[in-house]
């Protein structure tokens, strides 16, 4: 029997772990906190929205930076195949504006529960609290004493921790005394050949453990308390592995000299543009919400990828919030002239000039405040009024375009999703299987495959892991 470890135990570990196991393999699936899916389950706000089903001519739009790197994984497993998954072990699931899956039960601990007990049952041995350190070739100093079961008919070479250590594995684990890693590509296949994984056990001791095949899942670097440190992104560079540079996306855009009065504004039927050197990139409709770390919610975060590109890249970025998109100027000028004219019907007008381009704001503040409030929800009038001022925009036009020029972008820690990573050249798509390591496959956010929000990065999570689980297929030898 063929022996798999794989490491991380978020959505994508989990479903590669569990895959592996339905293919005959003996799986080790090791995770470094304390319990798996610490960050599935905060997704969706707690809720967990499972995946997104949109056909691939629509879904894949979402998927970044080169969709075709992801095809192949979700053909293997469409957004289909994980909702009747998820059916199948036992999460009964529903469906939100159209196309979005969640939950029955609206809570995301319930897939976590759900997918736990699904590896229980396949025998997944799965150990918490266990740090992968680095990974073991044959040129590693030390490596030679282990006996590397993907050359030795899988017997099993080494000293097994205790059950009171918590780990009662069945893969083969030895005192580690390598440090160095240099690798030098395997005699006998002409590929580098991982032997063992350096692990911190929950004892806190160092160990090795072998197996004929890793997969390596662990994730991004958002959101670092949850485990996803970035820890795989060393672990495959030190293989030879090229990282491609990573940059937190789905994150808060913050406005230059940001009004922080605008601080718990939340924002439904909106528009934004996106302007990078002046040119409109994207334009986007339905909710936004201004936080302390500056614009988010669905329609800034849709924006945030290609913002946080242009930012790096030194250019110019501006937001253009649209507070009436379902209103032309024509309309919303006429709309606004029409209740001035009540206005000075009834002998109360104090803003001049209000069919020119420009305006005037004359008379008391109070008022104009008061106007304003039918078209604007009450937080947003002062800020808003700061930036007439400022602007000297017809407040008509200022709220058909608000500009907001952006400063800088949410870091690691509030971020969504880690754009970048593993380099898709470098990975099988077929069969997510590393192109440089005979037996290592990746799967998950630590390939640099990333999406918009709504589900698809949790289906590029399912589907990959999927797809590595099972070797690329029953065709695949290593893991059958
Ligand atoms: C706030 C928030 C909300 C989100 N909501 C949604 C949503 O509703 N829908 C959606 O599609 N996506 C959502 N996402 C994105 C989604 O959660 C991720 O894309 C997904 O979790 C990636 O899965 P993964 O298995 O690749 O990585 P992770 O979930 O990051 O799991 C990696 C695991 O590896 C472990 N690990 C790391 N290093 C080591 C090591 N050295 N040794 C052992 N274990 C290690 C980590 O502890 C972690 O458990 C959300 C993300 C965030 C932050």
């Amino acid at each position: 029997m063929r022996e798999v470890i794989v490491i991380g135990a978020g959505p994508a570990g989990m479903l590669a772990a569990g895959t592996a196991a339905e293919k005959g393999a003996k799986v080790i699936l090791l995770e470094k906190m304390e319990k798996p899916g610490r960050k599935l389950a905060i997704t969706g706000k707690g809720r967990c929205n499972i995946t997104n089903l949109k056909d691939w001519e629509y879904f894949s739009h979402h998927v970044h930076p080169v969709n075709r790197y992801f095809k192949p994984a979700f053909y293997h497993f469409t957004s289909e195949d994980t909702v009747k998954f998820f059916n199948d072990i036992g999460l009964p699931t529903v469906l939100e504006r159209g196309t979005r899956v969640y939950p029955a039960s609206q809570r995301s601990f319930d897939v976590i529960d759900a997918l736990k007990s699904w590896l229980e049952r396949l025998g997944v041995h799965m150990i918490c609290s266990c740090q992968v350190l680095e990974f073991v070739t044959a040129q590693t100093p030390g490596a030679k004493a282990i006996n590397d079961p993907g050359q030795s008919n899988g017997s099993h070479s080494a000293d097994y921790p205790d059950q009171s250590s918590g780990i009662n594995a069945s893969a083969q684990i030895t005192r580690a005394n390598a440090s160095a890693n240099i690798h030098i590509n395997d005699e006998r296949t002409n590929f580098l050949r991982i032997r063992a994984v350096k692990v911190r056990n929950p004892r806190g001791e160092e160990r090795l453990l072998t197996a004929n095949h890793f997969i390596l899942a662990t994730g991004g670097k958002t959101y670092p308390g949850t485990g996803s440190t970035g820890d795989g992104y060393a672990l495959a560079s030190a293989l030879g592995h090229t990282i491609e540079p990573l940059f937190p996306t789905l994150t808060a855009l913050m406005p230059v000299d940001y009004d922080k009065r605008l601080e718990g504004v939340q924002l439904r039927n909106v528009g934004i543009e996106l302007y990078t050197e002046e040119v409109l990139r994207r334009s986007e409709e339905g909710e936004l919400y201004f936080t302390n770390l500056g614009i988010e919610g669905p329609i800034g975060f849709r924006v945030s990828r290609q913002a946080v590109v242009a930012l790096n890249k030194g250019q110019r970025v501006s937001l253009h919030l649209n507070l009436k998109p379902a209103l032309t100027r024509e309309q919303l000028m006429a709309r606004w002239e029409r209740e001035e004219a009540k206005r000075i019907g009834g002998g109360r007008s104090n803003i001049a000039g209000v069919k020119g381009e420009q305006m005037q704001i004359k008379g008391s503040a109070d008022d104009l405040s008061r106007r304003l409030k039918a078209y604007m929800p009450v937080a947003l009038i002062d800020p808003f009024v700061s930036y007439l001022v400022q602007s000297g925009l017809h407040p008509v036009d200022a709220m058909l375009k608000w500009e907001f020029p952006i400063a800088s972008y949410g870091d690691w820690a509030r971020a969504v999703v880690t754009a970048g990573g593993i380099s898709m050249k470098e990975v099988d798509v077929h069969t997510m299987r590393s192109k440089l390591v005979e037996n290592l496959s990746f799967a998950g956010e630590i390939l640099d495959l990333d999406a918009d929000s709504g589900g698809y990065n949790l289906q590029i999570a399912f589907a990959t892991g999927r797809l590595a689980g099972a070797g690329g297929g029953t065709s695949i030898p290593a893991l059958t």
